[in-house]
């Protein structure tokens, strides 16, 4: 049997995580059982689906990296009337339908509506996920299938499409569940051959309530602006209530594809947890390929300003100190990084290791330049073959550093290249700063001893 499924949001709002995992769920189940994976617009509801939260659904959908095979042009409900009144009359003419004359209980309410007519039966299904479910339809009674026949609601556009598109399998939020049986009712009394459904656990919150606003982001532009990768985040949101069971947790989109088994996911709801997706980010951070990873730091550095001379190391060192890309905003607008970019400027007492005296560190930082000044470094390709690396530079100060006291060397050194009370030690400090810039600023700091 050729798999075919489908995603259907609403445009009624954003993008929320909870629906970027069911496409996601969609988009693994299809993919890798090399199906035809469709995307449909839910647009009926006029008074609420709105242009803009199509939008943001499509681009979300696009950052977050699944990709549909019926691209050419977007399948909207709002555009298929012609489509839902054919099988609204036949619905009628079959008997499975008919028109209702209501005594309208609010202002604007209608005095017709269609109405289908339901045979009161027993009804079950078999959940990819949740087993056998079975269900009475007789307290359903005969409930709304359309206002007027250019009118349809929900239940019957959503199972028309679904027939008319070929779907096999239905992958949805677990608040669908409800909808099933009446939808199901639709789908006999058409007479078509019905799809196998699988309903999705909701992403609860830590408190286990359902994930919401009040919770914090939960929306997909929200973790793209926070500076997520999407393959971090669909990583993340594909091991919220699945997991393929071996010894690992970190995934490329191409092994979630392979690995991905929809009965495996579990019944009860998933505890959303943005520390372990932090966590899971800076391992894709240090798997993604070095220089987009630079393209999205450099983003947030303070324009004009030159890079240090070390830029590669300086960039190895900064990825360690993230787990997400507005890391880095936050420890430039904090003036964490400055030193990088400028000479420091601060108090020269702060030069002087809380149990040494100024004198003493004026002499161990001549006796580190004089040692700095002997390592070579090589002008010409100073990314691949630079002598001032950690290393050297670390063999060079190390025995004196061990001889009259750590702290008495290595924090006048640290300081006076970066004049901050916490920086990356001070070998990486000089090495990602290289020779000049280092010298020049031991120089400063002596002359202010
Ligand atoms: N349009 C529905 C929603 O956004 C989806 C219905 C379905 O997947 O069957 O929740």
């Amino acid at each position: 049997m050729k798999i075919i499924t489908r995603f259907a949001p609403s445009p009624t709002g954003k993008l929320h995580i909870g629906s970027a995992r069911t496409a996601l769920f969609n988009y693994l189940f299809t993919r890798h059982a090399g199906g035809t994976y469709l995307l449909r617009i839910e647009d009926t509801d006029k008074e609420r689906s709105t242009a803009e939260s199509e939008k943001n659904i499509l681009d979300g959908l696009k950052w977050f990296g699944i990709d549909f095979d019926n691209p050419e042009k977007i399948m909207r409900q709002s555009e298929r009337t012609s489509i839902y009144k054919k099988h609204i009359e036949k619905l009628i003419a079959d008997g499975h339908a008919f028109i209702s004359k209501e005594t309208p209980v609010k202002e604007g309410g209608r005095e017709e509506v269609i109405r289908f007519k339901n045979p009161n039966k027993k009804i079950s299904f078999d959940d990819m996920i949740r087993g056998t479910i079975e269900f009475d339809t007789t307290e359903l009674g005969d409930f709304v299938i359309a206002k007027s026949l250019e009118e349809p609601i929900f239940h019957l556009t959503n199972v028309v499409d679904d027939i008319e598109m070929g779907i096999t399998h239905i992958i949805r939020g677990e608040d669908h569940i409800s909808n099933t049986p009446r939808q199901i009712l639709i789908w006999e009394a058409i007479g078509a051959p019905r799809a196998i459904y699988a309903h999705i656990p909701l992403i609860l919150a830590t408190d286990r309530s359902k994930l919401s606003k009040r919770h914090g982001a939960v929306s997909i532009v929200e973790y793209a602006e926070k500076g997520y990768l999407p393959e971090a985040l669909m990583n993340y949101l594909a091991m919220l209530g699945w997991n393929p069971g071996i010894d690992k947790e970190v995934f490329s989109k191409e092994e979630l594809v392979e690995l991905f088994d929809i009965t495996k996911v579990q019944k009860g709801g998933a505890i959303f947890n943005e520390e372990k997706l932090k966590w899971i980010n800076k391992e894709h951070i240090k798997m993604a390929p070095r220089a987009e990873i630079i393209e999205r730091i450099k983003a947030y550095f303070p324009p004009g300003k030159e890079l240090p001379k070390n830029s590669e190391l300086f960039f190895a060192d900064l990825v360690e100190r993230i787990s997400i890309f507005s890391d880095v905003k936050e420890l430039v607008g904090k003036g964490e990084l400055n030193y990088f970019f400028e000479a420091p400027t601060y108090d020269a007492k702060s030069l002087v290791w809380k149990k040494d005296t100024p004198e003493n560190s004026k002499v161990h930082l001549l006796a580190v330049l004089a040692k700095l000044e002997n390592i070579s470094e090589s002008a010409s390709i100073p990314e691949t073959a630079n002598d001032f690396s950690v290393e050297s530079v670390k063999n060079a100060i190390w025995p004196y550093a061990e001889e009259k006291g750590k702290g008495n060397v290595l924090w006048p050194l640290r300081f006076a290249l970066s004049g901050q009370d916490k920086s990356p030690d001070p070998f990486t400090l000089a090495s990602i700063l290289g020779k000049e810039e280092s010298l020049l600023r031991i120089k400063n700091a002596i002359s202010l001893l």
